[in-house]
């Protein structure tokens, strides 16, 4: 990897937790405490990751996604929550993210993240595709066709797939 990792925290011990811990992956890594030492440092060079910390004081994570995301396609993002709360990851990946993980987890759970994330970032492999929506169907890069169920009035017509 060329293009570096940043580490958004404003927990000094956290943040020092993941630079070492990335570091020690051969990630060249970098921490910083908020979004104003983000901007100057993207400013610099556009990361390949970016890992943002949701619980920051000032801009919060999700308006700091949503700002990379306007900027580049190609930045890689995951967002660190604090909580598994449905509504953060929701709003966190809606802002742009890639994908999230929450606190407190695995390093091995966030390296695995990383690289997949990086993987998607870079091009290297296709990501799982998304459906291909024909009308009302829709079909799987494996082929599959499904059908969704009809509304609620025509409740005899389940949702049905060829797989
Ligand atoms: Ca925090």
């Amino acid at each position: 990897m060329d293009r570096g990792a940043v580490v958004v925290e404003d927990e000094a011990a956290q943040r020092q937790m993941l630079v070492d811990y990335l570091g020690k992956q051969n990630f060249r890594v970098s921490g910083v405490e908020g979004g104003a030492t983000l901007r100057r440092l993207v400013e610099r060079e556009l990361p390949a990751l970016v890992l943002l910390d949701v619980g920051l004081p000032g801009e919060d994570g999700f308006a700091l996604a949503r700002g990379l995301r306007e900027r580049s396609g190609r930045i890689g993002i995951i967002m660190v929550t604090a909580a598994a709360d449905t509504v953060d990851r929701v709003v966190g990946l809606e802002t742009g993210a890639d994908d999230y993980i929450a606190k407190p987890f695995e390093p091995r759970e966030l390296l695995a993240r990383v690289k997949s994330v990086l993987r998607r970032a870079t091009g290297a492999t296709p990501a799982a595709g998304p459906r291909v929506r024909m009308g009302r169907r829709s079909i799987s890069r494996s082929g599959c066709w499904s059908t969704p169920a009809a509304a609620p009035k025509r409740r005899w017509r389940r949702a049905s797939s060829t797989c």
